[in-house]
């Protein structure tokens, strides 16, 4: 042939500028379009043998990158179908024209995982090189080998040239900015990422060997990616441990994965993988290790966000599927309806898979649950579906580290559980250590209490709530243990207004302060066994609380101060002493006083009552004005009588600083006092 030479057929005056600029953010992914192509190239021509049209020889089908740093050269070399100058003129210099597409159409069923989805691969070539050649030997009988070279402007020369052995070279003069690609080790690190799961042999430098005090070449060819990675192969023929360290492979140094799921779907759209349920030790790890995403076995990203439902983030592993449309945008992919289907299709399967994992090997997954239980319940709480299906599965684990389902546990404490409306009251523990008291009460009257103590556990009590019928979450020590469930038969508090008053005046004056705390004293006749004074967090401000601080924009909640209620347990013989000395010494001063206030309250109602169109005369708003004044003055003289006489009785602060310590927050000077007031009791 003689030379040819021409303008690249595109419309632009020069397309070059907006390779390199726009096309692709990332350089060195030209590195891996050029190996694909060469990859396609060599499965191109296996599926042309299998189908008999090529009757040549196929040993040496691999694909070898070579640096040369002298020549400031990078070769990327297949032996697959070769390009004549008529497959030049149409594939290369018709850059618009996708022969992949073509071939794909020609041999849809069968061509053999052909990787050309990048659009203008070739071209990112000249985003590294300042110019490029293409040596090529076509496949075809009586072919003439054929040299392109271009500069990077639009214009290119053909000729002949002698290159005897099938295939193609991809010759890129490395401009002076991306000097780095010619470096060794910067080539096998990107072969790494990109192309260690390729399906072709891939070449690059030599094998090493330790000698003499340094590592030295070898003359064996150093193959740098696994063509047959565990994904691609039938689950039946694989065994755990081939699962196990694939997994390190992608990701050494982590712990050994927890469980695994293998994807394979043909229909409608072709999809496999292996995904993994790390053992998460940290929320580093989570962001760092992600699933990878293949397109026949092409390495094209660790952004995954739109292909898997959110909280399938928290796994690793790798997703193959020629159907992902890449080099797209973001919004495109998120309003792709292929993109949604295989998003729900990954989400069936591996709540499918837990499923059945949990059906087969319950002593096995119970062993997990804490583990994969945060993954679980934010997939319950984020995925309609998925919290469907987990229902089957997830578990709740109690104080005695027995697990259920969910169905299993409200069987359990259906029949002793059930409050006076008919709701199934679910108690559970966030902590079993501050929480011991409540905890070991209520399993002593027969309940049992969960552990709630999982990150996401708030809210997911409410999604529980939501889905559960009739039942109710409460936190085992958001009341004393009687009245967690509230049953008919509760027995009544015998104290009158005039008792109630007092002792409520007389436990409150003793409490310590306590930053950021509120107490509301109330009665209540529990066991006599019972502790003589309980402090309860209500539940619904507390969860609220929770919420505030695990969220923004519900400072409001976060802001209150914590209030509980102090539960004075009128049966307790301690609380019935201090009622009988109070009784004795105060009540004989009190009684007094409160009739007066009684009967002032009265004499200003009537005043008040007998005004005439709500209207006071001056003498009554005078006389008004003096009675409350008294009222004032009377109740100021109660509350000091009891007060004076709560701070003698070591015994009240005793039963309050304990009720305190049960739940931790009995700190600094009042625990000081406490432990003075103890050793002094001795
Ligand atoms: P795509 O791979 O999307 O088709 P490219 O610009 O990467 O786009 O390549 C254009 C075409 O050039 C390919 O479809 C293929 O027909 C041809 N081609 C590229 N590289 C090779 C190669 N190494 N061997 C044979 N043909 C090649």
């Amino acid at each position: 042939m003689s030379t040819q030479k021409g303008t690249i057929g595109v419309t632009t005056e020069n397309i070059f500028p907006v390779i390199k600029k726009f096309l692709y953010s990332d350089h060195e992914i030209f590195l891996r379009e050029l190996v694909s192509n060469a990859i396609d190239a060599t499965q191109k021509l296996k599926t042309l043998s299998s189908f008999g049209e090529f009757k040549g020889n196929l040993d040496n089908m691999n694909v070898r990158v070579t640096v040369d740093k002298n020549a400031g050269t990078l070769t990327v070399s297949d032996h697959g179908i070769g390009m004549t100058a008529d497959d030049i003129d149409k594939y290369i210099n018709q850059i618009a024209f996708s022969g992949a597409e073509e071939f794909l159409a020609k041999y849809k069923d069968n061509a053999n995982a052909i990787i050309g989805h990048f659009g203008l691969g070739f071209y990112s070539a000249f985003m590294v090189a300042k110019k490029v050649e293409i040596c090529s030997l076509s496949y075809k009988e009586n072919a003439e080998p054929v040299k392109w070279t271009c500069d990077g402007s639009p214009e290119y020369t053909m000729e002949k040239c002698d290159k005897s052995e099938r295939g193609t070279d991809i010759v890129l003069y490395i401009d002076d900015e991306n000097k780095n690609f010619l470096e060794q080790a910067e080539i096998d690190s990107l072969l790494k990422k990109y192309c260690r799961f390729l399906p072709v042999p891939v070449i690059s430098g030599k094998e090493q060997e330790w000698k003499d005090g340094k590592y030295v070449d070898t003359d064996r060819d150093k193959v740098i990616n696994d063509t047959e990675p565990t994904w691609t192969k039938k689950p039946s023929e694989l065994t755990d441990d081939d699962y196990r360290n694939f997994y390190h492979e992608l990701y050494p140094g982590q712990e050994d994965p927890l469980f695994w799921i293998h994807l394979n779907v043909d229909y409608p759209f072709t999809l496999t993988g292996v995904l993994f349920f790390p053992k998460i030790k940290n929320n580093f790890e989570i962001t760092k290790n992600r699933i990878q995403l293949y397109c026949n076995q092409v390495y094209v990203t660790d952004s995954v966000e739109d292909v898997v439902p959110d909280f399938m983030m928290l796994l690793q592993g790798v997703i193959d599927s020629p159907d992902i449309p890449l080099n797209v945008s973001r919004s495109y992919l998120q309003s792709d309806t292929a993109v949604k289907k295989i998003s729900g299709y990954i989400t069936k399967k591996v709540a499918s898979r837990l499923e059945d994992i949990f059906k087969n090997d319950r002593p096995d997954f119970e062993k997990k649950w804490d583990d994969i239980r945060i993954f679980i319940e934010y997939g319950m709480l984020t995925d309609e579906k998925f919290c469907d299906a987990a229902m089957k599965f997830a578990l709740l684990k109690d104080s005695d580290n027995k697990y259920f389902t969910l169905d299993e546990y409200r069987q359990l404490i259906e029949s002793n559980q059930t409050d006076k409306d008919g709701n199934v009251v679910y108690i559970y523990a966030t902590d079993k250590v501050a929480q011991y008291t409540y905890i070991n009460a209520a399993v002593e009257k027969g309940y049992n209490v969960l552990m709630m103590d999982g990150q996401l556990d708030s809210h997911f009590i409410g999604l529980l709530e939501s889905k559960i019928e009739k039942s109710r979450f409460v936190r085992v020590d958001s009341d004393v243990v009687d009245n967690l469930i509230p049953k008919e038969d509760k027995k009544t508090v015998d104290l009158d207004t005039d008792e109630r008053e007092m002792l409520s005046t007389l436990f409150r004056s003793q409490v310590p302060k306590v930053e950021k705390a509120e107490f509301l004293v109330s009665f209540e006749a529990l066991s006599p066994e019972a502790n003589p004074i309980l402090i309860t967090q209500n539940e619904y401000m507390r969860r609220m609380k929770d919420m505030a601080a695990m969220q923004p924009g519900m400072s409001f909640y976060g802001e209150l101060p914590d209030s509980y209620n102090l539960i004075v347990n009128i049966e307790h013989p301690a609380i019935k002493r201090i009622k009988e000395a109070a009784d004795n010494d105060v009540m004989p001063d009190i009684k007094p006083i409160n009739a007066a206030i009684a009967e002032n309250n009265d004499k200003i109602k009537a005043l008040r009552d007998g005004a005439k169109d709500g209207k006071l005369s001056e003498d009554d708003e005078n006389q008004v004005k003096h009675l409350e004044e008294t009222v004032t003055h009377d109740r100021h003289q109660q509350s000091k009588a009891i007060t004076d006489f709560a701070a003698n009785q070591p015994l009240v602060k005793q039963v309050i600083d304990l009720a305190l310590l049960a739940n931790g927050l009995l700190r600094g000077e009042a625990l000081n006092d406490f432990i003075k007031r103890s050793v002094a009791l001795l």
